[in-house]
């Protein structure tokens, strides 16, 4: 499918129109950024690595009940998907505390949840992406009552069933952000789910094996994400 227009640029993925108007191409760079964009490399193959694992990881969850954007695979760095309306906000599940959570409540890194922990968060990278509760998303009209519900329903699923997927290879899903857009009445999960946007541990050493490896100069950004490919049983094309 031929790309026509880029119609936005985000920090590591654009999106171009097609001939169809129901599609649009989503194309994985190399480009990577951190801290509202402060921190920016291009990390050699990361983009076709994020293109393949995005795609297994939406396949499983399809197969698992989970209905989501993707149509295909076009190449090693380019995915067909549907054109959503999307909503201004990302969905976020911890099981482990780390990151923004430490920083907010000074809670130790690693600590086991209770329970998962459900945040939203509003996409505005001026703004640092705030976090937000159900009451603003309604009261500013970016999602209804039953939306929030979906969503919510959703990403704990999501979480269900990649938790298990991960520990099977030997990884802790430690938290993971997502975002839904609305095909029609349908909410279907949308962007991405690659270790740019999830933190995984090696469950044995606690090892980061995720995009932290890039925000705290750790190195072997896209060889880790190659290794938890491969755990997967993943074959990735380079
Ligand atoms: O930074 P924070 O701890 O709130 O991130 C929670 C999870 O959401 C992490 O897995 C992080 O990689 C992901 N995230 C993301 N994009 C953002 C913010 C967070 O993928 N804009």
């Amino acid at each position: 499918m031929e790309k026509i227009k880029e119609i936005t640029k985000g920090k590591a993925k654009s999106l171009f129109t097609t001939k169809n108007d129901d599609h649009l191409v989503m194309h994985f760079s190399d480009d990577t950024s951190a801290f509202d964009g402060k921190k920016k490399e291009a990390l050699l193959g990361k983009g076709s690595v994020n293109n393949q694992f995005n795609a297994f990881i939406m396949k499983h969850l399809e197969e698992n009940g989970v209905e989501t954007h993707m149509v295909e695979v076009i190449n090693n760095n380019d995915s067909l998907v549907h054109k959503l309306e999307m909503f201004p906000i990302e969905c976020v599940i911890r099981n482990r505390a780390s990151g923004s959570i430490c920083r907010r409540l000074g809670t130790e890194e690693g600590l086991i949840l209770e329970q998962p922990l459900f945040e939203f968060f509003l996409k505005d990278d001026d703004l640092g992406d705030p976090l937000i509760n159900d009451e603003h998303i309604i009261s500013f009209g970016w999602a209804t009552k039953e939306q929030i519900d979906e969503m919510k329903i959703l990403t704990y699923r999501v979480n269900t069933i990649l938790t298990e997927l991960f520990i099977n290879s030997g990884l802790i899903l430690v938290d993971f952000k997502v975002e839904y857009g609305v095909s029609g009445t349908k909410i279907l999960l949308a962007d991405e789910f690659t270790p740019d946007g999830c933190r995984l541990w090696d469950s044995k050493t606690l090892m980061k094996m995720d995009k932290d490896r890039f925000r705290q100069g750790l190195g072997d950004v896209v060889e880790s994400y190659h290794q938890v490919a491969d755990r997967l049983g993943m074959n990735i094309n380079t």
